[in-house]
């Protein structure tokens, strides 16, 4: 494909797309895909074609057979899983990015890539209401950044144990604690981080499905008195099939008075921070060592985009930190190399969409509602 044919293709696109979303926000398509298991790969050859095809093929076939299987996640009437709002303008930070080409190995292979997202992610900070005391890196899902989270207390509570013998070394055996609402990425992140089943402990939660920290404090000393090493605590905020909130600032007391890392799962209802009002949901967050917010979840960034912030980011950069010569640059002192910070090397130009979106609607757009101070609502 030429730039030409580029040119004039993407343009048909572009109208497929927006075609796609009007009538999506009216409700056209059914919700659900109405195909059975197979249906895509029976109605599209099962080999590569020979020759080169004509781009129309392809869009007829976008048409035919991939829209009748997409099921509509941007429709209103969708109440599947979770609200992933896509914004339009996020459509075309994701446009741009992809048509950058971006990768970012390190700052030098992108600067622009490197810095917006350390002011993408910084912007979203504030709008939280989170301290300067965080930094924050795009990661490209929720389950990575607790995965991340609890290397990093592994590696806290070990002294760097991956550099030995990691936790086959391990004196004692360490514990993690979360509550029966956690996400199931905090059971994969720690059977993946090499906890193991069997020191996940399941923390009780109250009326209200929220951890219980009166048992967490228990929990974590039962396992002191046992001989075993107390080592994290993941808690949420908006846990998935309850919208729990644990007690941010008391399991943050049991995390402090024991030396536990305290990861806050924010994936679902961390963007409702942006409110004030909605800021006492996570009291105490101040205290946690990691958080992770998901704008890919119903703020209007496209999938994916999870914002990992931390609190000690050298450590997070200790523990996740390569630096073979094919990637080390006269300006590594000077910078930040977001490989440092997560598992993979290679980086999407992500921020993109999020400083697209958080331009085009501004923090405090023109409310229909503004909350008064009684807690109700009225008209503004
Ligand atoms: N944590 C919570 C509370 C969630 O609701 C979800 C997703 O539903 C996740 C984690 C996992 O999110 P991701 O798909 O970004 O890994």
């Amino acid at each position: 494909m030429n730039v030409e044919e580029f040119r004039r293709i993407g343009h048909e696109l572009i109208d497929w797309i927006a075609d796609y979303r009007e009538q999506t926000s009216r409700g056209v398509f059914p919700v659900m895909a109405r195909v059975l298991p197979g249906a895509v790969k029976r109605d599209l050859p099962a080999a590569p074609p020979d020759a080169p095809e004509p781009f129309g093929a392809i869009l007829d076939d976008l048409r035919s057979v991939i829209l009748p299987a997409c099921t509509h996640w941007q429709d209103p009437r969708f109440f599947g899983y979770f609200p992933s709002n896509s914004s339009l303008a996020a459509v075309l930070g994701d446009y741009v990015s992809t048509g950058l080409a971006q990768l970012g190995l390190n700052w030098q292979a992108s600067p622009a890539l490197t810095e917006l997202e350390e002011l993408a992610t910084d912007w979203l900070r504030q709008m939280v209401g989170l301290s300067g005391a965080w930094s924050g890196v795009i990661q490209d899902t929720a389950s990575t950044a607790t995965l991340v989270a609890l290397i990093c207390a592994r590696e806290r509570a070990t002294s760097y144990g991956a550099a030995r013998g990691g936790l086959q070394e391990a004196d004692r055996p360490l514990v993690i604690y979360a509550s029966s609402q956690s996400h199931s990425s905090v059971e994969k992140a720690a059977l993946l981080a090499g906890f193991g089943r069997t020191n996940l402990r399941i923390v009780a939660v109250d009326e209200r499905y929220a951890m219980r920290a009166q048992a967490l404090l228990e929990a974590v000393e039962a396992d002191r008195a046992r001989g075993l090493e107390p080592c994290a605590i993941i808690a949420t905020t908006g846990s998935t099939a309850t919208t729990a909130l644990d007690p941010l600032a008391d399991i943050a007391q049991v995390a402090q008075a024991h030396g536990l890392w305290l990861h806050v799962d924010a994936a679902m209802a961390g963007s409702a921070m942006i409110l004030p009002e909605c800021r006492p949901m996570w009291n105490g967050v101040e205290q946690a060592d990691s958080v992770v917010l998901n704008p890919h979840k119903w703020l209007g960034a496209s999938f994916d985009c999870s914002v990992y912030f931390v609190r000690d980011a050298q450590h997070l950069v200790r523990v996740m930190s390569s630096n073979p010569s094919y990637l080390r640059t006269a300006t590594d002192s000077q910078v930040k190399n977001l490989r440092d910070w997560g598992i993979p090397l290679g980086r999407r130009f992500r921020a993109l969409k999020l400083w697209f979106l958080i331009r085009e609607q501004g923090v405090r757009p023109p409310l229909l509602y503004r909350p008064c101070v009684c807690g109700t609502s009225r008209r503004a």
